[in-house]
């Protein structure tokens, strides 16, 4: 936890008690520094854009606003959210199944550049630039094969999935290009795969990429300034102290952006987890102790219905535990971490080890500030929503959670 977290749940602590806590907690200091250090360690051909289905809230956009060098939005809804909050920002479009009226909204608001997922969005973004007279900005989005390259959990290329095109319609999609004049490929969009942990399999992957499009140039005469290499930099939750090692990362990325001809390409990441996973906080406050059948369960205020990402990705969440001040009702006993949901699936770390527990501590789940709230049931069984709090230069404010998103 960062000090900041920690000093708020201290003086938390101090607080005439309510009702038992159930609540989100963002760093937003933290999440700055972060973002900056990703930003700042990128060799000078990059980007880094914020996917900004991670974790739309206000204040952590705002927060990365002056940071990253834009937002890329994966519906009409994120875009408007965006535009609307950040006009000044630069905003990229992407996502399967985009509606007409979507694709209208992204070129009437200017957005940088549209990532097409299929021929027949292309066809639709053709149809849309002539009746509306405007240029249309865009990259194929491409799934390639991967030859054999290891995969993560979550791959969206090199099998078949609902995203981007077989490049087998590469030729037929540049033909559309050429002959309509609005519409302007800027370069090639990549997102291959989600939960990348290893540096090497990721540059090994941008090589790959950055050769397929060297042979896509040559062979159809591109001239292209912009390859998006996507997002899919992981989180080990399984192994919360250990990061993707971003610095060495962009060290070896420069070497070989040195060693291959990319002429004037820009290389531009769209990161989301990996922003903003580690800024956030879910704290359940522990409202019974009970063993059943030989096993010990902590049942927290709150569960999966706030914070789906353990159920969602199938791991025990890491957490810390904050101690109240009541004498333990167990000790040195593997426990069960619940909500309050009737269902045996809302369970958030199973058979942990620890060392003292009672009534009324909190468990704080860490890196949970990407895909955490945003990714869950939020209605089921009419639970009230969590309190949402964000820590910024040394004070806390609450964000009602329908103003935050
Ligand atoms: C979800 C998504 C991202 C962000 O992925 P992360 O794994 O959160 O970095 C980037 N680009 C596209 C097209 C996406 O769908």
């Amino acid at each position: 936890m960062t000090p900041s977290i920690t000093q708020y749940l201290s003086q938390r602590r101090q607080q005439p008690n309510g009702e038992p806590l159930c609540a989100y907690l963002y760093d937003l200091d933290a999440l700055a520094a972060h973002a900056r250090q990703l930003r700042e360690a990128l060799p000078a051909n990059c980007e880094l854009f914020y996917a900004a289905k991670a974790n739309p809230m206000a204040p952590i956009l705002e927060t990365l606003a002056p940071v990253v060098d834009g937002f890329e939005a994966a519906s009409g809804g994120e875009l408007a959210w965006l535009a609307e909050r950040h006009p000044e920002q630069r905003l990229l479009f992407g996502g399967p199944g985009k509606l007409e009226s979507e694709l209208e909204q992204a070129l009437t608001l200017g957005v940088e550049c549209i990532h097409v997922e299929s021929l027949t969005e292309l066809q639709r973004l053709a149809a849309l630039g002539a009746r509306l007279g405007r240029r249309v900005p865009l990259m194929l989005r491409m799934n390639i094969p991967l030859d054999g390259m290891p995969s993560t959990r979550l791959a969206m290329a090199g099998k078949p999935t609902p995203f981007g095109l077989d490049p087998e319609d590469l030729p037929e999609a540049l033909a559309l290009i050429a002959e309509q004049d609005r519409l302007d490929l800027q370069g090639f969009h990549f997102h291959l795969m989600s939960h990348q942990l290893d540096p090497r399999v990721q540059l090994a992957l941008i090589q790959h990429c950055l050769r397929t499009v060297g042979d896509w140039q040559a062979r159809f005469g591109l001239d292209l300034s912009v390859i998006n290499l996507g997002g899919g930099i992981g989180v080990d939750y399984r192994q919360p102290n250990r990061r993707f090692d971003w610095p060495g990362f962009c060290q070896a990325l420069r070497q070989l952006i040195d060693e291959e001809p990319m002429g004037k390409l820009r290389l531009r990441f769209e990161c989301g987890r990996f922003i903003s996973a580690y800024c956030g906080y879910y704290v359940m406050e522990v409202l019974d102790i009970k063993r059943n059948h030989g096993e010990w369960f902590a049942i927290g205020r709150g569960g999966t219905h706030h914070f789906r990402t353990p159920a969602a990705q199938d791991h025990d969440h890491p957490f810390h535990l904050v101690r109240s001040e009541r004498p333990p009702r167990l000790r040195n006993e593997n426990v069960t971490l619940v909500g309050q949901l009737c269902t045996p699936k809302d369970v958030l770390a199973r058979r942990q080890p620890i060392a003292e527990l009672a009534i009324g501590d909190w468990l704080v789940f860490r890196h949970a500030g990407a895909y955490a709230w945003n990714i869950s049931h939020q209605r089921f069984l009419m639970h009230p929503a969590p309190e949402q709090i964000f820590l910024r230069g040394g004070t806390a404010f609450s964000s009602p959670v329908d103003e935050a998103q």
